[in-house]
């Protein structure tokens, strides 16, 4: 086994009593990671558990997020991480559209896989949380995490998997509104990895805070998977809270952190930003988004700066990077592209891939051996993904004379909030199924808090007067928190162009003031 799967028991041969997850007070050394891993591994085979099988995780940031990663890997089977902000209908898409055979729901997340049992093909629910088998008792296949792990046998499984093999299939939302399932090899993951160490220069004593979400690409790829790789130490916290990180910082000794802006603008405007011991943080590193000047300013009076990463889901993520060399004098860059990496900005609407020139805005195009093979069940698709060979980003960046990349806009529509993509035509769909609303558009308008917020322009139907609290109460529990505008502009009639088509350049323009 030459994937991701063979890791924890690499580990444990070199570095047995290092420690590799700390949660909760808890430690897990790589021998016990190991140890459990592969215990693991036989209980998924004793579920039915087979290569090429897809196997879901629901739940928080947890060591049993990472114990089912590797273990599916250990089997050649593919892990399909789940997103705990989604609601019931959109999780169960994801679970239908891959195939998904066994669940793993991690601590508290049992009562919302109940929920999905009627939509999803799942044939065996593992809850983390004994308090799990409550919800399944009247279901046949359900286990309880830890004893299929003491179930297991702890000889190694010798499943033969290399990098061209399909290690996890990661959800990402399309601009159609349907979720597309990038499908990431071994291969795009471990490369990725060594683009991180190479462009971090992560040693084995890194400490790293998992505060970002396990299941997003960022959380997983740039930041617990390389220090992983190394034989450091991940802190792994279920969820972001600014003053719980000052202490795990403090009593950790934290030397790499990894967020989007949100998460560091909430870190510095608390009232401990000024008191705490920061020193032990060597390694900051912002992605997702564009990290606001104001935020640079604030790290840097403490003596910290903030590398910037650019990617996406579909390159695993790492794309370009702004390394510490020339964090201060490319500021507002996201840098040049990773190592094992070859990056253009391409004019986007000329045939060919003709290069822009300094200044000029174009299209990122991305290849290496981090790139994705494709969207899960969607040929069409992913060819369209691709021209020669180049992967489109569909983000527009301009170049400046020594190389470096600005990230500009985003070509398609999608706006981010809070560090998670919201696709308008997604939230458009939804709210188009309330009576009273006859056209709908929802762009991102400017937030202090969340970097963007949704705000929804709506005609309503002749003869009806709904309120905003009316639409905006209709897609709570159908939609995610973050995806559901927090405004509503009513209007008579949205700008479009002769074929129909809507113009987002005025709508913006007339209604995207904060
Ligand atoms: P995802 O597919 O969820 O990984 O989101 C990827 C998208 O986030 C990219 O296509 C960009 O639009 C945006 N993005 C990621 N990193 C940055 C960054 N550093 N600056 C601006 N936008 C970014
Ligand atoms: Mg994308």
């Amino acid at each position: 086994n030459e994937g991701l799967g063979s890791w924890p028991a690499r580990r444990a041969r070199k570095t047995p009593r290092r420690t590799a997850l700390v949660h909760d007070g808890r430690t897990l050394a790589y021998a016990d990671l190991d140890e459990r891993v592969t215990r693991l591994a036989h209980g998924l085979r004793s579920l039915g558990v087979r290569r090429g099988d897809r196997v879901a995780y629901l739940g928080p940031n947890h060591p049993s997020f990472l114990e089912t990663l590797f273990a599916a890997g250990a089997l050649g089977a593919v892990f399909v991480p789940l997103n705990t902000r989604l609601a019931a209908p959109e999780i169960a898409y994801q679970l239908a559209d891959s195939g998904t055979s066994v669940l793993v729901c991690g601590p508290a997340h049992a009562g919302l896989a109940d929920e999905l049992r009627a939509g999803a093909p799942v044939r065996s629910f593992v809850a983390v949380d004994g308090a799990g088998a409550q919800y399944f008792q009247d279901y046949q296949d359900h286990q309880d995490y830890e004893d299929l792990l003491a179930g297991g046998a702890a000889d190694r499984i010798d499943e033969a998997v290399g990098p061209d093999d399909l290690c996890m299939i990661m959800y990402t939302s399309g601009t159609s509104g349907r979720p597309k399932g990038a499908m990431l090899t071994h291969g795009n993951i471990i490369w990725n990895a060594v683009n991180v160490l190479i462009d971090h220069d992560l040693v084995a004593d890194e400490v790293a805070l998992v505060s970002a979400p396990l299941f997003h690409t960022a959380g997983l790829n740039m930041l617990t998977l390389p220090v992983l790789l190394k034989g450091g130490r991940c802190v792994l916290v279920a969820g972001f809270d600014p003053e719980a990180t000052f202490d795990l910082i403090e009593k950790h000794r934290v030397t790499f952190m990894f967020g989007v802006p949100t998460m560091f603008q909430q870190v510095a405007r608390s009232p401990r930003w000024e008191g705490a011991d920061l020193s032990s943080l060597r390694i900051l590193t912002c992605g997702g988004a564009p990290v606001p000047p104001t935020l640079i300013a604030a790290y840097g009076e403490r003596g910290l700066t903030f590398l910037q990463g650019y990617g996406m889901t579909e390159a695993a993520p790492g794309v370009l990077f702004l390394d510490a060399e020339h964090a201060e004098s490319k500021a507002g860059s996201a840098g040049v592209q990773h190592f094992f990496s070859d990056v253009r900005v391409v004019a986007p609407d000329e045939p060919g891939l003709r290069p822009t020139g300094p200044g000029e805005i174009g299209e990122v195009v991305v290849r290496g051996p981090h790139v994705f093979r494709g969207y899960w069940g969607l040929p069409a698709e992913s060819a369209a993904a691709f021209t020669d060979g180049w992967f489109r980003s569909g983000d527009a960046a301009r170049v400046d004379e020594d190389g470096y990349a600005h990230i500009v806009d985003r070509i398609k529509d999608m706006f981010i909030s809070g560090g998670e993509n919201v696709y308008p035509a997604e939230v458009e769909h939804a709210l188009l199924t309330h009576p009273d609303v006859l056209e709908c558009a929802v762009i991102g308008v400017p937030d202090d808090e969340w970097g963007e917020v949704g705000r929804a322009v709506v005609v309503a139907r002749p003869g009806s007067a709904p309120t905003a609290e009316d639409l905006l109460a209709a897609l709570a529990g159908r939609l995610a928190a973050y995806k559901i505008p927090k405004s509503v502009v009513f209007t008579g009639a949205l700008p479009r162009n002769g074929a129909g088509k809507l113009l987002k350049q005025p709508l913006r323009a007339d209604f995207g003031n904060p």
